[in-house]
């Protein structure tokens, strides 16, 4: 067996929080056997310019860091990097880095799989961000400070939206003038190395459907829904923007445009209409009481089940619409944060669609949350796995060091 030991790091830039998993490849991988990066430790500060908070875990479980910050002593992302590094490299015996790979929200029309970070490729991910202004800045910021400090290292580009980029024309128009779609205002999708890695997990557990019509729900604070064909994405619920489509934690999903005109002639300004699309709405909205769907099922509030039932309604809904794309429905698939952990929440939406697809779950293996919670008796097996979007960048980043002679 291969010595685990070259080190690619996983970069997630949020807008208040850092994230970083450091991964072993194996060093004898220049031949063409798959690699598959193995996960060595975790580190992450969130809260950055408000609360800063330091975790940092290896892959065993061992805490290696755990505490408070002073505002002022991780005040931006560079530093939060900084000491994320220092503090794993410490668990690690300060094993350097051959590669970053960071997780990088939009790559608009351009990008249709990961790809290694150059001046131009820069350039190219700067002029999106006013596509994604609330991520894409942050994702910027992490590339262009390791460029500072390691010019040489190779960094690597993985996109949300990639996996959709094979859209037909007809899944990505908006009704709204063509030269609007000329000039990239169309819909992209996003959660794409979720479902990339989703297509790639249903291979192994669930081979006779993977290659059929498969709709993927990824429930987590952000939430969007996949339609796949023989394991690549033909439609996504998410637009432009990781606004459309289904309520969020903090999200609105699709609304109707009017209401954002009416936002506007009452006299608030694009960015408090855009900090109450992004920030205030979603089951926060609704409920009134949380973003957290945890939070939500145990609260006896009107609002908070109204929010709930909200969710599910709109999650069947858009099933169905995707469905229908998909000229019918071979498997059902949820994931991320609520759709892998929620035997309540996968239930309320699967219960609107026995009429339709004939879906029965089975409650003794939705409630243990079991890969497979669908009856033996439903007309279309449903399934609850775990998604992996940090690894699914550890392994196109270990792919692509390995193309330019790195492994
Ligand atoms: P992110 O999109 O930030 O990666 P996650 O995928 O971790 O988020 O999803 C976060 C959401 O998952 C929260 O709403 C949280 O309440 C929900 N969640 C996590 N575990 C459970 C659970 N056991 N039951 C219900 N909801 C859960």
């Amino acid at each position: 067996m291969a010595t685990l030991h070259p080190v690619i790091l996983v970069v997630n830039a949020g807008s208040s929080s850092v994230k970083v998993s450091v991964y072993m490849v194996p060093d004898s991988a220049h031949d063409n056997a798959d690699i598959q990066p193995a996960l060595a430790a975790h580190g992450q500060i969130e809260g950055i310019g408000v609360a800063p908070r330091l975790v940092a875990r290896m892959a065993d479980g061992r805490t290696v860091a755990d505490e408070s910050f002073p505002v002022e002593q991780i005040a931006d992302h560079d530093a939060a990097f900084r000491l994320i590094r220092l503090t794993l490299s410490i668990g690690l015996r300060d094993t350097p880095p051959v590669a970053i790979g960071h997780r990088v929200v939009h790559g608009g029309a351009d990008f249709s799989d990961a790809v290694r970070i150059d001046d131009a490729v820069i350039d190219k991910l700067e002029a999106l961000v006013p596509l994604a202004p609330l991520h894409q800045p942050h994702n910027l910021t992490a590339i262009r400070a390791i460029r500072r400090a390691v010019p040489d290292l190779l960094q690597v580009a993985c996109f949300d939206t990639a996996f959709h980029a094979g859209h037909d024309p007809l899944a990505q128009l908006m009704a709204l003038p063509y030269e609007y779609y000329e000039r990239g205002i169309r819909r992209y999708g996003f959660h794409g190395l979720s479902y990339a890695y989703i297509a790639r997990q249903l291979g192994q557990v669930a081979p006779d459907v993977a290659d059929g019509r498969v709709i993927v729900a990824h429930l987590g604070n952000g939430a969007s829904l996949c339609a796949m064909r023989g394991g690549k994405s033909v439609e996504s619920t998410m637009g432009l923007t990781a606004l459309d489509g289904m309520p969020m934690g903090t999200r609105c999903g699709s609304i109707d445009p009017g209401a954002v005109l009416w936002l506007a002639a009452q006299g608030m300004s694009a960015d408090e209409i855009q900090s109450m699309l992004y920030g205030q709405s979603g089951l926060k909205g609704i409920s009134g009481i949380s973003s957290d769907m945890r939070a939500l099922l145990a609260s006896d509030a009107l609002r908070a089940r109204l929010a709930v039932d909200f969710y599910a309604y709109r999650a069947a809904q858009e099933i169905g619409k995707l469905a229908v794309t998909l000229g019918g429905l071979d498997a059902l698939v949820f994931t991320a944060g609520i759709g892998a952990n929620s035997p309540q929440v996968r239930a309320r939406i699967c219960a609107q669609l026995t009429g339709l697809f004939g879906i029965v779950i089975d409650d003794v293996a939705n409630n243990a949350n079991q890969q497979r919670v669908s009856h033996g008796n439903s007309r279309v097996p449903v399934w609850a796995l775990q998604t992996d979007e940090e690894g699914m960048i550890a392994l196109s980043t270990a792919r692509i060091l390995r193309d330019n002679g790195g492994l």
